[in-house]
């Protein structure tokens, strides 16, 4: 397979060949004057593998970091998943979000704030009931009571806990496996019996979610890429 490359000669300081792929996927190839194009080839050739996966990684960053157009063909996050939206406008029809077949609807105007809204409209409602559930469940097993269980609105905050036991969750978390919420509910939860991060407080996590560890680095990686 060939690849098209941009060639950048240059006459002094460069003693090796360097590869750089561009914003726009484009291949740069620094190269000093002395060396035949043939050996450019070659080395390019060989870095074949190394250019496809840099050029997928970048198509991918830019499409789950850059800000939604609340477009159809756009991707949504739903308990960890990732699915696409079609957009269209029935105005004689309710107004919002539908998720049926692993698709989500959107009925709205043509507007970014309200088809925006649609969306943290729905995130909330399914945020509601499914954290709801989880709480219970959870308050059950460990045999816990939080004076109440709200959902939030917060960016970076996932859960807290407050003096009083009043537990918070931010809706964005829906957006998240369900094991990473569940690890957040568990967190919470057991601030009602440890207010800090102390060893005690680690071995109690640990004791209602042994795998609670890897929940928490996957939460680090879902963070980032959850941008709403
Ligand atoms: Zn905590």
């Amino acid at each position: 397979m060939k690849i098209n490359y941009t060639l950048r000669r240059s006459r002094k300081r460069r003693k090796t060949i360097s590869l750089n792929i561009s914003e726009a996927n484009e291949i740069i190839i620094s190269a000093p004057y002395f060396v035949p194009v043939r050996e450019i080839n070659n080395f390019v050739q060989e870095k074949r593998e190394w250019i496809d996966k840099t050029i997928k990684k970048q198509a991918h960053d830019r499409c789950v970091h850059k800000e939604k157009e609340y477009v159809s063909g756009e991707h949504f996050y739903y308990l960890g998943k990732n699915y696409p939206v079609e957009v269209f406008f029935e105005p004689t029809e309710k107004q919002g979000i539908l998720f049926r077949n692993q698709q989500f609807y959107l009925n709205a105007p043509e507007n970014k704030e309200i088809r925006k809204n649609c969306f943290i409209l729905w995130y909330k409602q399914k945020a509601l009931e499914h954290i709801r559930g989880r709480v219970d469940f959870f308050c059950r097993q460990l045999n816990l009571r939080p004076s109440v269980a709200r959902i939030s609105s917060a960016r970076k905050r996932w859960g807290s806990c407050s003096p009083g036991n009043r537990l918070a969750f931010s809706f964005r978390l829906i957006m998240m496996p369900p094991e990473i919420i569940d690890y957040v509910i568990v967190h919470e939860l057991m601030h009602i019996k440890e207010k800090n991060h102390s060893r005690r407080f680690w071995k109690l996590v640990e004791a209602a979610m042994p795998q609670y560890k890897t929940c928490q680095f996957n939460l680090k990686k879902y963070s980032e890429n959850i941008l709403f």
